[in-house]
């Protein structure tokens, strides 16, 4: 059962940050300068150099540096918020960080030369299929693409303008139209990844901007049939489990997971951009700023979380608060030519700690 502690410990943002290596581009143009972070994962701190002489300091939940293997990234970051979807509850996975520094190699690897190399997306779908039974539970999924504030279906090209649809009674959030596919094995999810991103370099192609300036969601709704006795805690049910009824019927025990790879937090010099590149940018700020106003409500336990703001965030409506869990990835590098970029995505990260 779920204790006003429970609630309030799961209502909280998990944060990790994540440090990539230098790359070959770094490795020399950096070669004579210290990194301008460096991460001290047992303490859970990170310190940011403010110059060669003095740091700040910083606490998070996980620090992963440029060692940490994607399977453990999976295990810190992703594998607590899936488990409680398996539950019933509904769960969210965002990645946050400048363009470069590693949301969709966290996310959205695919790992078919190398297996270990998967990313938290496909390590999620093999940990939904090994914990369901496909005879009476099932899976489905949605890809999608936020850009403009306009929701295109990454499953079906012709569907490129997806509305969000709130029902009055249960607060669920809905995407009607928008492409559902049943997942009963991991290659047909690669499949359907790999199609998705296909769609969207074509989409994006069209509107002549880059994938990193929008939002890719993963949706996965997870319907279980739970036999009566075995339900403690079903969002979806009345029925109390402590009676010892001879017979209790199946419970449908429903939950959804969110994966997000946000678009690039860097800022977009404002004066320097005109036209479609200012509307664009404006656009991601908007965004990703009222997502940072939804977090910091969030861990603040505060009773109201301003979604109403962006689309982004009235998508996510279902999987923020209450019983949902919340987990964000920063994604950092270490190149001290980019230290201002990553000091504010070390703030975003922090304010929602
Ligand atoms: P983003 O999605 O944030 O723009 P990418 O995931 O595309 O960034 O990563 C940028 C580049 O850095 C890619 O070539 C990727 O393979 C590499 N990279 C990112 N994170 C890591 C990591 N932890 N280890 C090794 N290479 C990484
Ligand atoms: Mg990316």
């Amino acid at each position: 059962s779920t204790t006003t502690t429970d609630t309030a410990v799961s209502g909280r943002v998990r944060v990790a940050v994540r440090l990539r290596p230098r790359n070959d581009e770094e490795m020399v143009a950096d070669a004579d300068f210290a990194d301008c972070v460096e991460l001290q994962p047992e303490l859970k701190r990170l310190k940011l150099r403010r110059n060669n002489w003095d740091s700040d300091t910083y606490e998070f939940d996980e620090l992963l540096n440029e060692f940490a293997s994607q399977k453990r990234v999976y295990e810190v970051v992703a594998k607590p918020v899936v488990e409680s979807v398996l539950e019933g509850y509904n769960g969210t996975v965002m990645a946050y960080g400048q363009t470069g520094t590693g949301k969709t190699y966290t996310l959205g690897r695919l790992g078919d030369e190398d297996t270990s190399a998967r990313g938290i997306m496909v390590r999620s779908m093999e940990d939904m299929l090994a914990n369901v039974s496909l005879q009476t539970d099932s899976l489905s999924v949605s890809y999608l693409q936020l850009y403009m504030e306009t929701i295109q279906d990454l499953l079906n090209p012709a569907n490129d303008n997806i509305s969000i649809v709130e029902d009055q009674k249960s607060g669920d959030v809905s995407l009607p139209g928008a492409t559902v596919v049943e997942i009963r094995d991991k290659q047909s999810f690669v499949e359907l990844l790999r199609v998705g991103e296909a769609q969207r370099f074509a989409a994006n192609t069209k509107l002549n901007t880059e994938s990193s300036r929008s939002h890719a969601i993963l949706m996965v709704q997870v319907k279980r049939s739970v036999s009566g006795s075995e339900n403690d805690y079903s969002a979806e049910s009345d029925t109390p489990s402590s009676r010892g009824n001879t017979y209790s019927p199946p419970i449908l025990r429903k939950g959804k997971l969110v994966i997000v790879d946000l678009a690039g937090s860097e800022r977009v010099n404002k004066s320097g951009s005109e036209g479609h590149m200012l509307e664009e940018a404006k656009s991601i700020n908007l965004s990703l700023s009222a997502l940072g106003k939804c977090i910091n409500a969030l861990a603040e336990n505060s009773a109201h979380v301003p979604v109403r703001d962006s689309k982004l965030t009235r998508l996510l409506k279902d999987s923020f608060g209450g019983t949902s869990r919340t987990s964000l990835v920063v994604t950092i590098g270490p190149s001290p030519r980019h230290r201002a970029e990553t000091s504010s995505t070390i703030l975003f990260g922090q304010r929602a700690m």
